[in-house]
C-alpha cells in the first residue's frame, strides 16, 4: 500500500488572539502534528531557541534562499522576512507526515495556490476590544504599535471568508478542543483512514 501525503494545517490569526498558545496546547494533544520552523530575520526574543522557535538568519542570507526558491511562501510582516522552506514541507508530506504551519494571511494565501487542498483554520479574538485589551495587558507594545496591530487585524478579519474553519478564542480550554477537533476530524477521513489502516481494515472485510 503506499504512503498516504499528509495534510498541511494552516493558522492564522491576528496579533493577540492567543495563536501561539493554542498551537502548543494542539501539538501536545496531537504529537503527530509537525510544527513547520519557519526562517525569519527577525531577532530572537528572550527564550526563543534558533532551530527550534525559528530558524534566525540575516537579511541577506534570507534573499538569497528567496533567489535559490527555497521557500514555498515568504511575507514581510512587522519589517521582517518570515518564510517556510519548501524542502522541509515537500520532504514531511511525502512521509506521510500531516504538517502544521503558523504563519500569516498572506503566506496563507500562497500556500493554498499551491495546495488548494491545506486546511485553512482562522482563530477571532471574540471582539476588538477583548483583543485590544490583550494585547495591552502585554505591557511590551507602544500606543502606535498597538494601534497599527488593531488596524491590522481588522484587516485580516475582513478576509475570515477565505478560512475553512474559525475558532472563537473566548474561552482558552473550548478553542483548545475545538482547534484539536478540526485537526481530528480530518484525520479520521475514510481515504486517509484507509491507507493508514488498509491491511487492518483489509483482513476485517469480505474475501476477495
Ligand atoms: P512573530 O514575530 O510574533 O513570531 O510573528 C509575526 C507574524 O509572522 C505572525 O503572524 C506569524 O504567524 C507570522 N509568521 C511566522 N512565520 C511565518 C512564515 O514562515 N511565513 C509567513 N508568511 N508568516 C509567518
Amino acid at each position: 500500500m503506499s504512503q498516504a501525503q499528509g495534510t498541511i494545517f494552516i493558522v492564522v490569526a491576528p496579533s493577540g488572539a492567543g495563536k501561539t498558545s493554542l498551537v502548543a496546547a494542539l501539538l501536545q494533544a496531537e504529537p503527530g502534528v509537525e510544527l513547520s520552523v519557519s526562517y525569519t530575520t527577525r531577532a530572537p526574543r528572550e527564550g526563543e531557541v534558533n532551530g527550534k522557535s525559528y530558524h534566525f538568519v540575516d537579511r541577506s542570507r534570507f534573499e538569497g534562499m528567496i533567489a535559490e526558491g527555497d521557500f514555498l511562501e515568504y511575507a514581510e510582516v512587522y519589517g521582517n522576512y518570515y518564510g517556510t522552506s519548501a524542502r522541509w514541507l515537500r520532504e514531511r508530506l511525502a512521509a506521510g507526515h500531516d504538517v502544521l504551519l503558523e504563519i500569516d494571511w498572506q503566506g496563507a494565501r500562497q500556500v493554498r495556490k499551491v495546495f488548494p487542498e491545506a486546511v485553512a483554520v482562522f482563530i477571532l479574538p471574540p471582539s476588538i476590544a477583548v483583543l485590544e485589551s490583550r494585547l495591552r495587558g502585554r505591557a511590551t507594545d507602544s500606543e502606535d504599535v498597538i494601534a497599527r496591530r488593531l488596524s491590522e487585524a481588522r484587516a485580516e478579519i475582513d478576509l475570515v471568508a477565505d478560512y475553512d474553519y474559525v475558532i472563537v478564542n473566548d474561552d482558552f480550554a473550548t478553542a483548545r478542543q475545538d482547534l484539536i477537533s478540526v485537526i481530528r476530524c480530518q484525520r479520521l477521513q475514510a481515504g486517509k483512514q484507509l491507507s493508514r489502516h488498509g491491511d487492518a481494515i483489509a483482513a476485517m472485510q469480505s474475501p476477495r
